[in-house]
């Protein structure tokens, strides 16, 4: 199982990564220095779009990669590199707020996550999914059908990008 720290830059790979299931750690508040130590400590591989920060990644025998290109290039690039599928499945996702693993919460347990989303959506769904931490609540509502939509342009630009 790969563990990915991705620098202040990189958020939405940071979503993506997460929302494909990896466990990957992301703040905005972390110096070059702590990335770093956090990668060493964690054996996370580093993505950065920071060429000092890469080269200092190298120096400390760290695996990193150096990531370039529009957002879409960034997650297709990164996709590719360590066999990722652009494959959004909430039963595998992580939370793209805190990267915290998802409980699956089915009809007749819905109340457990009653007061955390809109009452409609509350009524609506039937099937959500709760980070532990911090209390997001995901389902597939038309937000997801749009994660579909996008994972499937990653995947032509990953096509692409082989070739
Ligand atoms: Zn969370």
């Amino acid at each position: 199982m790969m563990m990915f720290i991705v620098d202040a830059m990189l958020g939405k790979l940071a979503a993506w990564l997460r929302l494909t299931g990896n466990d990957t750690f992301y703040s905005t508040q972390l110096h070059d220095d702590e990335l770093i130590r956090i990668a060493k400590e964690q054996s996370r591989i580093l993505l950065t779009s920071d060429a000092i920060l890469a080269r200092r990644a190298e120096d400390a025998g760290l695996e990193f990669m150096l990531v370039r290109g529009s957002v879409d290039e960034e997650i297709a690039s990164v996709f590719l590199k360590f066999g990722i599928k652009p494959d959004a499945d909430p039963a595998k996702s992580r939370c793209t707020k805190c990267n915290g693993i998802l409980t699956h919460i089915k009809n007749d347990e819905k109340q457990r996550i009653e007061g955390l989303v809109p009452e409609q959506t509350f009524n609506y769904y039937t099937e959500f999914w709760l980070c532990k931490y911090c209390k997001s609540v995901f389902f597939q509502g038309g937000q997801w059908t749009n994660i579909e939509e996008y994972m499937s342009r990653i995947a032509e630009l990953m096509k692409k990008l082989e070739t």
